[in-house]
């Protein structure tokens, strides 16, 4: 965007963009569709590297669009990556973390430049709208910035302590914040430039050096940052890329013992597994997990029901309901549940459905077969379990729309309260909907799950602080419409979940986050008087 606009792109104020973004979106989207198919390398110490193999990344809007072809790296790109990683450490993690910072803007600088191009690809390779897809790539920007902006407004988190009163003698205490080494990256599919260039960026800044392992569905956007990062002028090897299965080569990273910290972005299942596997090390290593959630929202009787409605349907689809804060289940106090509801349906009616890079189209696909068929499941299992569906409940194959994975939103009520699917996450666009008779049972049913990730909740002023005090969730939102459990975004709503959500308490993009990525070390001077 020219810088003489007052907009600022973010989740919440993606809702009506000016047209200059479109006009821009449109031309990158033309240039990046007239350059689909070619094949890529994977990027280690600085240099382009193939594998014996390459897999396909394949649009889910349209199954024929072929985006390119990726490396199918093995253990040995693995131990390569690693090492590659290992010999830049010395030399980034001693330079001024002034120097550091100023690379790492750079590349931030570089995100916005080429941010129509990367938000076409994000668009093609997920299935995301075009301001969901843009919003994306700006917050991996302003992740990383955020990140150097800690360390800046820390002095490099180089502290003096008290001078401890010795007789004779004169002590100097420094509290230095110094970084572990090789940090993995591994990242998901839904936010492919934000949860692999934000860790990244801060691991970076830090003075960590990095391996990237981004999802298999969109390994395309992460090469498009490593690049950014490499142009910006960081040194070969601080930032290595790396594509190939999790399985295999995922778990050849996980295994080593030269990897000094993870940050893993992702599901439960896989989160839990990595946190297992990795603890099979020598000593207790840092590992950040950011998984799933199963994000609830509160409507109470005080509720503005237009707002509430709005926020709901809003986070309950926005990405086919495939982001970690989507909104899968809703408490509604009993006098106004008919209200809410009603509206909800009526906005899910009119929400366009489609290829998402076209500008009406608010939903697009979900990103693969599996998740395909995984809907499908769900609405059986509901069903059999005496759900109804008040929209949705079904794929869609009308036309155009069978070449690629669409799914129509799902507003289920009558599922009974107890079914397994009001605690799993599902990751698809379905959302549940019950009657509660007070809040206190709202709040019961919200907490009873083992994620804790995002929550919103619409009602009175006063009703707002009993609701911050007793919800058990890492960002909270209360009366918003911009989406009642989605849209943070970096320095207003750093990022992060309690329980099962999250293992390090602390968010990305907020106050005490970079400072994961390193770790103390006090140096004591003593001088005779
Ligand atoms: P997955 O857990 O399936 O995969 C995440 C990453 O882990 C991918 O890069 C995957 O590679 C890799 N991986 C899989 N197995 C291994 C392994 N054994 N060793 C190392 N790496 C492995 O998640 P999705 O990509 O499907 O993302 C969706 C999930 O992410 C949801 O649960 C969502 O809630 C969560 N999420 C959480 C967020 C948060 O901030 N808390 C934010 C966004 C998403 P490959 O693709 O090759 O299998």
């Amino acid at each position: 965007m020219s810088s003489d606009t007052p907009f600022k792109l973010t989740y919440a104020t993606m809702f009506n963009p000016p047209e200059e973004l479109h006009e821009h979106f449109e031309s990158a989207l033309a240039e990046v569709k007239a350059e689909l198919g070619k094949e890529y390398g994977m990027i280690i110490a600085g240099e382009d590297r193939k594998a014996g193999a390459t897999f396909e990344d394949r649009s889910p809007i349209n199954t024929d669009w072929i985006l390119g072809y990726f490396q199918e790296g093995d253990a040995q790109t693995a131990a390569d990556a690693i090492q590659a990683a290992r010999r830049a450490f010395p030399a980034w993690s001693s330079r001024p973390w002034q120097e550091r910072v100023a690379l790492l803007r750079k590349a931030a600088e570089l995100i916005d430049q080429r941010i129509f191009k990367i938000g076409a690809v994000i668009a093609l390779e997920v299935g995301k709208n075009r301001t969901e897809a843009l919003g994306d790539a700006a917050e991996t920007a302003d992740l990383i910035r955020y990140a150097c902006d800690q360390i800046t407004a820390n002095n490099g988190f180089i502290k003096e302590m008290g001078h401890d009163p010795l007789q004779g003698f004169k002590a100097t205490n420094f509290s230095v914040l110094k970084p572990y080494g090789v940090w993995l990256i591994v990242s998901p599919f839904n936010f492919p430039a934000a949860l692999t260039g934000g860790p990244a960026g801060a691991a970076m800044a830090a003075g960590n050096t990095v391996v990237i392992k981004p999802a298999s569905d969109t390994p395309w956007t992460s090469r498009l940052l490593a690049e950014c990062f490499r142009d910006a002028g960081l040194p070969a090897g601080v930032c290595n890329y790396v594509t190939g299965p999790g399985r295999t080569l995922g778990q050849a990273l996980i295994d080593s013992p030269d990897v000094d910290g993870i940050t893993f972005t992702g599901s439960y299942a896989v989160g839990m597994h990595i946190f297992r596997s990795f603890a099979q090390g020598a000593y207790v290593r840092p590992t950040i997990l950011e998984m799933g959630g199963k994000n609830p929202a509160i409507v109470s009787r005080n509720a503005d029901v237009e707002e509430a409605a709005v926020g709901i349907v809003r986070s309950a689809f926005g990405l086919q309901g495939q982001k970690c804060s989507a909104c899968s289940r809703v408490y509604i106090e009993k006098p106004v549940y008919q209200q809410v509801l009603s509206r909800m349906v009526d906005l899910t009616g009119k929400l366009g459905l489609g290829d998402p890079t076209e500008r009406d189209n608010y939903l697009g696909p979900v990103v693969n077969k599996n998740s395909y068929h995984e809907y499908q499941a769900y609405i059986d299992e509901m069903n059999q379990a005496g759900a109804r569906f008040l929209t949705g409940g079904k794929i869609l194959t009308e036309g155009e729309l069978a070449k690629g994975y669409f799914c129509a939103p799902t507003i289920a009520v009558d599922l009974p309260l107890d079914q397994r699917l009001w605690k799993q996450e599902m990751f698809v666009p379905i959302t549940t909907v019950a009657p509660v008779d007070d809040l206190e049972e709202a709040m019961g049913y919200a907490n009873a799950v083992a994620y804790g990730l995002t929550s919103g909740f619409y009602g009175s002023l006063e009703e707002a602080k009993w609701f911050f005090d007793a919800i058990q969730a890492g960002v909270n939102y209360v009366n918003r419409p911009q989406g009642a459990t989605t849209g943070a975004w970096p320095g207003f709503q750093p990022f992060g979940g309690w329980k099962g959500s999250g293992s390090s308490g602390k968010n990305a993009g907020g106050l005490y986050y970079v400072q994961l990525y390193m770790h103390e070390q006090i140096q004591t001077l003593i001088q005779k008087t």
